[in-house]
């Protein structure tokens, strides 16, 4: 059967983690924003995944047609007396429509688990919020060849007991660890092969069209070097994007490695 990549949505998405204060975070939109404006078909989803309280402000500034804003957390309660949380209904009422959960850095730094993300993941959704799910492996896994049971695991545990039209909203990203931030980028082959057992996974839990529609980014040390070569990858739809997403030209660079 021929899959036509084409018909999935292709996501580039930034994530600033804690990087930039509000006026810079503003600035850096508003330069995102006016860069990609003349990309006419606006083919590809641009995203960006900013701090909390950057949230509202740069989504005023940007177009939302074509640019979307992310939280890069969420609460696991729906409200009420959680010291310094924020819950997925604030987060989508200041004008974001996704939210990364998952993230290596949440479960290393914060300890985020299999069974956490996937309360995240529930609240998210009912709060009209696309989660952009990250999973993969530390460099260790990877040596021992468990990858690809690391990463089923944390999709289980993570998305796959969600009923199926609510997993049709999910955006998963594969984010080796060992890749991310370290300059170090997987393989072209690597990421191919991760992503193809990915969607194979998603194939088995919610049949192949779902999974032919289900975006699946790379993520780690991608940059405008680098992300023609992933992209061009079969099940490769885009990319999360950590440092290179701080500065608006290495973004757009990104951003058109699609379009070449
Ligand atoms: C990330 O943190 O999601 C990421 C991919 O970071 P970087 O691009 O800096 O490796």
């Amino acid at each position: 059967m021929i899959i036509y990549k084409s018909m999935r949505k292709r996501i580039v998405a930034g994530n600033w983690k804690m990087n930039k204060t509000l006026k810079e975070g503003v600035d850096l939109a508003n330069e995102i924003n006016s860069k990609t404006e003349h990309l006419k078909d606006h083919s590809v989803k641009i995203i960006l995944g900013t701090p909390f309280i950057h949230l509202a402000e740069v989504a005023k500034t940007v177009n939302p047609a074509y640019v979307k804003i992310a939280a890069q957390n969420c609460a696991a309660w729906s409200h009420g007396a959680y010291t310094g949380e924020v819950s997925a209904e604030m987060i989508r009422l200041a004008g974001a429509e996704y939210v990364i959960l998952g993230h290596s850095e949440r479960r290393k730094y914060f300890n985020e688990d299999g069974e956490l993300l996937n309360t995240k993941v529930k609240l998210a959704l009912e709060n009209m919020l696309k989660p952009i799910f990250c999973c993969g492996e530390v460099l260790e896994e990877r040596k021992e060849n468990k990858h690809f049971e690391v990463v089923k695991t944390q999709l289980e545990e993570g998305v796959f007991n969600l009923p199926e039209e609510d997993f049709k909203e999910i955006v998963i990203a594969y984010e080796p660890v060992w890749a991310i931030g370290t300059g170090e980028t997987a393989t072209s082959e690597q990421a191919q092969e991760m992503h193809h057992f990915i969607r194979q996974e998603i194939a088995k839990k919610y049949g192949q069209s779902i999974a032919d529609d289900t975006s699946i980014l790379y993520g780690g040390s991608c940059k405008p070097s680098n992300a023609k070569e992933l992209f061009s990858n079969e099940d490769v739809d885009g990319g999360l994007i950590g440092g290179a997403s701080l500065n608006a030209d290495d973004f757009l660079g990104i951003i058109t490695a699609f379009q070449d």
